[in-house]
Parts: structure tokens; sequence; C-alpha cells
């Protein structure tokens, strides 16, 4: 007969599993019903489709395909995100590019904490890649990827690095030695500034919005945004 001590063994156990976390990070993110909640009390919550709002974007949503630094398809769809203020603020710098026959290229936005977790454990480098203990700004729709084209040609711009290298040649301060690049760089830099961004000093590619630290960091799929 089996002892009362391995009775109480198992059921620790079974209290144990029970218990553990869903996010192992120290970090709970939002989930849809909690999202959808914030978004009935305050419609700048939102996340909205970049590509049903903004006009001559050029979608390049490398995480919808393997050619991504991880070599995985990590979203479902190859969708832009971004919170209600933010999309807002984009197309306001969609407008004033297009002055200057340029539009923008769209790498990515609003990013599911899930996918922060994946990078992190891909590549540790929290200078490239966000801590999952804190989460990303991309995390809360308040962060974007993006490049320019020219809209006659419908040719990117020559910038000083390709999307995503994680190399110093990237970095804002790094002057490019190719003068078109830098100036390219400097044009997306200062459009941006104009209207609430600021610039990622790491990434030439990468801006927040400002007051990011409102917005929650978010678990929630393209495909429940997509479906609601
Ligand atoms: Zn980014």
């Amino acid at each position: 007969m089996k002892s009362l001590l391995h009775y109480v063994v198992i059921l620790l156990l079974v209290a144990r599993c029970s218990e553990e976390p869903k996010y192992a990070y120290g970090i709970e993110p939002m989930e849809w019903s909690e999202y959808s909640k914030s978004v009935s009390l305050d419609s700048n919550m939102a996340l909205l489709n970049l590509e049903q709002l903004l006009e001559f974007e050029k979608m390049d949503i490398r995480y919808a395909t393997s050619n991504n630094f991880t070599g995985q398809v990590i979203y479902p769809t190859a969708d832009c995100f971004s919170r209600k203020p933010v999309a807002k603020a984009l197309k306001a710098v969609e407008d004033s590019l297009s002055a200057l026959n340029l539009g923008l290229i769209l790498y990515d936005g609003y990013r599911p904490y899930a996918a922060t977790v994946l990078f992190y454990e891909v590549y540790q480098d929290t200078t490239y890649v966000a801590s999952p203990y804190s989460g990303s700004r991309h995390n809360r729709g308040c962060a974007v990827d993006i490049g320019l084209y020219d809209l006659e040609t419908g040719e990117a711009l020559i910038m000083p690095t390709g999307y995503d290298d994680f190399s110093e040649d990237a970095h804002q301060a790094v002057v490019s030695l190719n003068r078109e690049a830098e100036q390219n760089k400097i044009i997306l830099r200062e459009v941006m500034i104009a209207f609430g961004f600021e610039p990622y000093p790491h990434e030439w590619w990468h801006f927040d919005f400002k007051g990011w630290k409102d917005y929650p960091v978010m678990d929630i799929s393209f495909d429940e945004l997509n479906q609601n």
C-alpha cells in the first residue's frame, strides 16, 4: 500500500504544474479580452491596420516570411498594426513625404509579446532585440520599423544598411560613406521626429512614438486582430 506521503507528493506536484505561469519572464502581457475592454474605454488603445489606413505604403513584412534574422516565419499574415495615435501620426508623415515624391515601406509595427520572447531566445543581444523582462515598444503598438521608397519608380531608397542589419553601420550616429544613403537616413529621421517619433540610436529603421509608456505590452495574435 502506498504511503500517505506518496499521495501528498503527487498532490503537491499537480498543484505546482497548474500554477506554472504562462509567461516565463515576469511580465503579464495584456491578452484579447483585456485589450478589447481597454479599447471600449479609450479608442486610442485600438490597434489599426496600417495597410488600410495609409495610402501609399509599401508592405515588406519580413517576419511574415523566413527572410529575417530568425530564419523562421513568425507572423501568420503580412500585416502591420499600430495604436490609433501612432497610425494618425504615420498618416501625417506619409502626407508630408508624398510632397517629396516619397512613400513609406512598412517592415514591422505591433509585434505580439510571444514574438519578442522568440527573438530573444534566438538572439540574446538586447541592443538589437528587446528584453523579454521588459517587453518591446513594438509589443505596445507604439514602435514602427520603416524605410522609404520612390513613389515614381517604386524602388526602395538606399539606406546605410539593409533592414535588421545588426551592425554599427545601422546606427543613427554613424555617418554612412554612401552620401545618398546618409541623406535618406536623415530625411526619414527628420520627418519622423517632426510628427512625434523618437529615433532609436542603433537602428535607422526603428522609431518609437512619444508616450509609449502609457500603452501596455500585449500578446494578441494577428489572427485575433483580423478576426475581430
Ligand atoms: Zn523595431
